[in-house]
């Protein structure tokens, strides 16, 4: 770890008002500037790793909303993920975590066998028996947990079923591959799939190479730097192989662990030519905002929207989502209080910190709420997640779409 990073912090607090964990506690230990104390004491030798030590840094949703906050450039979460990652490459991984993040994550076909019994759990009707009886109170915390947050699965992966290539609607205008996210095509690739429609109809031919592995992401959550390079490697090459202008993804967290695997592989020249060419979808949409407005149709909907971590903290993006709703005739677009505070979703962490994560959580419903909005739009898997099923219990419900589902139903209206 650069210990030049950990010293930058002189501890003028700008950052507190903006981390959740703080927010809730009003503890300095669970506050960017105290994570960043407690991680330089520890590499100066003055504290060891205890429980208590690890259950402070462990408490960091790694959200960066410190980052964007911070006047001196320190990023409280990314040191503690950091920190996290060199202390789990001194242990090595588990068991449990090797066959996880290294025999089942990176390899596609095998997650999505691992997916199908729940498809069958859904399609037997046996989910509603176990849901309507209350049956998720005996499962084990964490399991009932996951099964809570499952929404109706499609299909079939979409990996599985989109073309390799989809050609551009009318006079070309240039190439883009597409990044499957793990989580976006075996549980939301319906939005992928509008992510695919949308670019061919502004012109753009979509290659989505299917051999294309995880983004590494996990790895990253599981402190696995090494199963993080290897998804850089593999994916730089695939996507490097074919003549793209642009790698296109509607994943929040993929998108920015993409933009980093130049920085993952210590500036290897390949890694950083792949991470300059990738592009949330908003991006690319924005600067197509002329023609798609052409084809949008009035949509009388009160809308608001929540900005991923991924893509406001990490990646910078904040307007362009915000132009693309308001480019929809009709949309009455109601702006979220604190829209770039953390769900509290945040990869595992709802199922390991579920205490923590569920007052998170419940800020961002009363602020939802408090827009009056019927339609709250994201771009992340982990947030869809998390927001669907607490606002389809929240009264009145709010339905949760990705930004371009909205802009496919404008685009068929
Ligand atoms: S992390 Fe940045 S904003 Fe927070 S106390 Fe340190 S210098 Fe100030
Ligand atoms: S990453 Fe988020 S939770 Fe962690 S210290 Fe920064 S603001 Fe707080």
């Amino acid at each position: 770890m650069d210990y030049v990073k950990l010293i930058n912090c002189m501890r003028c607090g700008m950052c507190l008002p903006h981390c959740p964990t703080y927010k809730e506690t009003f503890l300095e230990t669970a506050s960017p500037r105290g994570r960043v104390a407690l991680v330089r004491k520890f590499q100066e030798g003055e504290l060891v790793e205890s429980e208590k030590f690890l259950e402070y840094v462990s408490l960091c949703l790694d959200c960066q909303a410190c980052a964007s906050a911070c006047p001196c450039g320190v990023n409280a979460g990314e040191l503690v993920a950091e920190f996290r990652c060199e202390r789990k490459q001194e242990q090595g991984l588990s068991t449990m975590e090797d066959l996880i993040l290294r025999k089942l994550v990176p390899h596609p076909d095998r997650l999505e066998a691992a997916t199908a019994p729940l498809r069958l759990y859904q399609r037997t009707g046996l989910q509603k028996v176990v849901r309507s009886l209350g049956l998720l109170k005996v499962f084990p915390a964490a399991l009932g947990r996951m099964e809570g947050l499952l929404p109706k699965l499609p299909e079939a992966p979409l990996r599985q079923t989109i073309s390799e290539v989809t050609p551009a609607v009318g006079e070309q205008k240039g190439t883009v591959g597409f990044f499957l996210g793990c989580v976006m095509s075996l549980i939301f690739s319906e939005a992928s799939l509008a992510t695919v429609e949308l670019l061919s109809a502004l012109g753009y031919k979509v290659v989505t190479p299917k051999d294309q592995k995880c983004c590494g992401a996990p790895n990253m959550l599981g402190h696995d730097i090494e199963g993080l390079q290897d998804a850089a490697r593999f994916n730089t090459d695939l996507f490097q192989s074919h003549e793209l202008d642009f790698v296109v993804t509607d994943c929040g967290g993929c998108g920015a662990e993409l933009k980093k695997y130049g920085h993952h592989l210590d500036g290897e020249a390949a890694a950083t030519a792949f991470s300059t060419k990738v592009r949330d979808i908003s991006e690319i949409l924005a600067t197509e905002a002329g023609a798609l407005k052409e084809k949008l149709k009035p949509l009388p909907l009160k809308v608001t929207y929540h900005d991923p971590c991924h893509i406001a903290h990490c990646q910078g993006i904040r307007s362009q989502p915000r132009a693309l709703i308001n480019l929809i005739p009709g949309i009455d677009f109601r702006e979220l209080p604190e829209a770039d505070a953390c769900c509290g979703s945040a990869g595992t962490y709802n199922i390991e910190k579920p205490e923590m994560s569920d007052r998170v959580l419940s800020r961002k419903v009363q602020n939802v709420q408090k827009t009056g909005a019927d339609y709250l739009v994201t771009s992340n898997p982990g947030c869809l997640l998390q927001l669907k099923k607490a606002l389809s219990e929240a009264n009145p419900p709010v339905k949760v779409i990705h930004l371009t589902e909205l802009l496919q139903m404008s685009l068929n209206a």
